[in-house]
């Protein structure tokens, strides 16, 4: 803390949401009058305008200071209230919750939490968890954004893990992707605007020319609904470039796994043989020029070292005679060629038509330069893709699984 005169400035960060970002407070005469960014702090180099405005939260009229009690019926038009003390309201509600659980049980309650991500709870959420299970409620009404809720369930129910926070020290190339950092996530922003400085190529996908739109290397502008097509269509570049992981690809996804012609079903142990695993997936060995099982339950194949098929048309020996398969990521690769402009898909063409798309051939060619950012030199993991996060859950699962669960 400093001091000059009657001004006090007080390092902290500000508890509006679970950005914390670092501030210094200016206490003029015992009132707060200001919040401004303390560079010193990792993620105090910026303030939005809800931190910056903090002191009129505080020192509004209308600020609630001490507990209040309903002194007329609930539904009165014209509610009144009575102030009580600390100690009256921590007894009466303790008093409430005893006999509730008395009377009912603990589970008769249920304790409802505001989102960390938009309000001050972050640093009461805890508090609040505690007092719910030493009162030993089973019940927790918790608000999440639904962006927040894909990122940690979702994500890690479709690939095993939550997302990972994005490398932006040291990532040579940043994807934005429906996500204006600079206004929706400020400590983020700040740190991919640093990567940009440091020299990594930033590829901004937005309707919006706004915030790093305006800065991007790339500025892909998708119309509204259209994303997952540029998706699909990024994908189709870069496979038919080769601009992609091939090993990363056989090896922890579910592209080499063969879907049968006839059906659109994966193939299974069980189409093999009769004695077969029904739940077993099948990819093709190119070197024993045989199939390969795979297993769900350990998560790996029958046999190391296999040259998983991930292209091509696959005649596969079954127990009724030969099924023709193709691998899961062909599919894919298929599904995004149609996306290309070039390559006249019917779907992105149709798009392009009724407008949904904007300038077919300009987008293309963006997705064309944006999928060159991921070059041959570029290390795989030295490419951060930062997702709106509401979309991402939809997009890698439709993109990822196209063709192989049908
Ligand atoms: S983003 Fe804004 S509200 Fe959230 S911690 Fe930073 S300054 Fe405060």
């Amino acid at each position: 803390m400093t001091m000059s005169g009657s001004v006090q400035r007080i390092p902290g960060y500000c508890a509006l949401c679970i950005s914390s970002c670092g501030c210094i407070s200016v206490i003029e005469d015992g009132r707060l009058t200001k919040v401004e960014p303390d560079p010193s702090h990792p993620t105090g180099k910026a303030l939005c305008a809800k931190g910056r405005a903090a002191p009129e939260l505080v020192n509004h009229e209308d600020r609630l200071l001490y507990p209040l009690r309903r002194v007329s019926p609930k539904g009165d038009p014209e509610p009144q209230w009575e102030r009580i003390s600390w100690d009256e309201a921590l007894a009466t509600t303790a008093r409430e919750l005893e006999r509730l659980a008395e009377e009912n049980g603990s589970e008769t309650v249920a304790f409802s939490i505001a989102t960390t991500a938009g309000t001050s709870m972050q640093n009461g959420y805890p508090w609040v968890e505690r007092l719910r299970q030493a009162f030993g409620c089973p019940n927790v009404v918790a608000s999440m954004e639904l962006c927040n809720f894909t990122r940690d369930f979702l994500y890690a129910h479709t690939f095993g893990s939550g997302m990972p926070m994005a490398d932006l020290e040291h990532t040579g190339c940043v994807v934005l992707w429906g996500h204006n950092a600079s206004s929706t996530w400020l400590p983020h922003g700040t740190r991919v605007a640093a990567a940009k400085a440091r020299g990594a190529k930033l590829v901004v996908v937005d309707p919006r020319r706004v915030g790093f739109a305006a800065k991007a290397d790339q500025w892909l502008r998708v119309r509204p609904g259209s994303d997952g097509a540029l998706a699909l269509g990024l994908a189709g570049v870069m496979i038919d470039e080769d601009l992609f992981d091939r090993s990363f690809v056989r090896d922890w996804s579910n592209g080499p796994f063969l879907v049968r012609e006839d059906n659109g079903r994966l193939l299974s142990g069980a189409d093999l043989d009769e004695s077969g695993n029904s739940t077993a997936r099948v990819a093709w060995d190119k070197t024993a020029d045989a199939p390969v099982l795979y297993d769900n339950a350990s998560g790996s194949y029958e046999r190391t070292g296999a040259d998983l098929a991930l292209g091509g048309t696959i005649d596969v020996p079954g127990q009724d005679g030969v099924i023709q398969c193709r691998p899961a990521f062909d599919l894919y690769a298929g599904t995004g060629r149609r996306t290309d402009m070039d390559s006249g898909g019917a779907g992105a063409r149709n798009r392009a038509a009724d407008g949904k798309l904007g300038s077919g051939i300009g987008l293309h060619l963006g997705q064309r330069r944006a999928a060159q950012q991921f070059r041959p030199e570029q290390p795989r993991d030295r490419i951060a893709l930062c997702f709106d996060r509401q979309f991402r859950h939809q997009r890698r699962q439709r993109a990822l699984h196209q063709g192989a669960n049908k």
